[in-house]
């Protein structure tokens, strides 16, 4: 049986900037439309309009059965929530995730806000530091993809920070990792192989080398490990009502080091913690 080369050739990691860009743009569009009060179909309708005005075209939608640009996924809900008339309230926290292809290549990103709520600060103050835990695993697993050998490693620098950051300062609780759902591979189609663990594996995983595409993306709680599927037959919600945060960006290895094709600076802010400078792909 054929398998495409889970490694792509300089040229296909080129054509696979402008996806990322547009994807980036598409988050972009839906970020100060986050507020109190907004729909999550009308933040889905950003993403969608900003998308096709740059030619490309959903590819959540080239996913079978599914209508919508984006999952949006509010406070016990980790991912795939379906944007729709549900009206977001002060203190939501609220994951967008979203993807494009342009001319056959794909992008795939997602972000964590919280809904400003001035009655709730503590509450406000946990989830924030929710997102952030998360979005600081995802740039940990991002970054030890520039000297990782094997994908395995990704999982363990992601599971290595949550950890780290052991109990929760605001609410004293440890940190969850979804175990069921995973990064992957992003080129032609949006969910290539190989599988991205958040997590150390007994497998090291794949060799991570030059033409190596990856969408990184950690889903984090602030309590359990387990979720469940509502009756929707797509939202993934935590079984004991915690919340969750999601953040994700596709990356590419290449022969000069890593580039975050989902981030307009290639992830140089993100990365500058850990110490790691990305590199343009020539
Ligand atoms: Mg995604
Ligand atoms: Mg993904």
């Amino acid at each position: 049986m054929f398998r495409r080369s889970i490694y792509k050739t300089p040229a296909q990691l080129r054509a696979m900037v402008e996806p990322g860009l547009i994807t980036a743009a598409a988050l972009d569009a839906v970020r100060p439309l986050v507020r109190a009060g907004v729909t999550t179909a009308e933040l889905d309708a950003a993403a969608e309009t900003t998308i096709l005005a740059r030619g490309a075209e959903s590819n959540f939608q080239l996913v079978r059965g599914y209508r919508h640009t984006t999952c949006i996924s509010v406070n016990e809900q980790v991912v795939h929530g379906i944007p729709g008339e549900r009206v977001l309230e002060p203190g939501d926290i609220v994951s967008v995730d979203c993807g494009a292809q342009y001319q056959g290549w794909n992008g795939d990103s997602a972000v964590t806000f919280v809904v400003p709520d001035d009655a709730r600060p503590d509450l406000v103050a946990r989830r924030e530091e929710l997102s952030r835990v998360t979005e600081g695993s995802l740039w940990a697993g991002v970054a030890a993809m520039a000297s990782a050998t094997h994908i395995g490693q990704i999982g363990g620098a992601i599971q290595d920070y949550i950890e780290a950051q052991g109990l929760s300062e605001v609410s004293g609780q440890t940190y969850g990792i979804l175990r069921e759902y995973v990064g992957h591979g992003i080129g032609r189609k949006m969910h290539e192989s190989p599988s991205v663990f958040n997590y150390r594996t007994p497998d090291a995983g794949a060799e991570v080398r030059p033409g190596l595409v990856l969408a990184i993306e950690p889903m984090v709680t602030a309590g359990t490990e387990t979720t469940f599927v509502e009756d929707d037959d797509w939202t993934v919600s935590t079984i004991d009502g915690s919340d969750g945060a999601h953040w994700e960006h596709s990356v590419a290895r290449h022969e000069g080091g890593i580039w975050v094709l989902t981030a307009p600076d290639g992830g140089a802010d993100g990365l500058a913690p850990f110490g790691v400078t990305p590199v343009p792909i020539p």
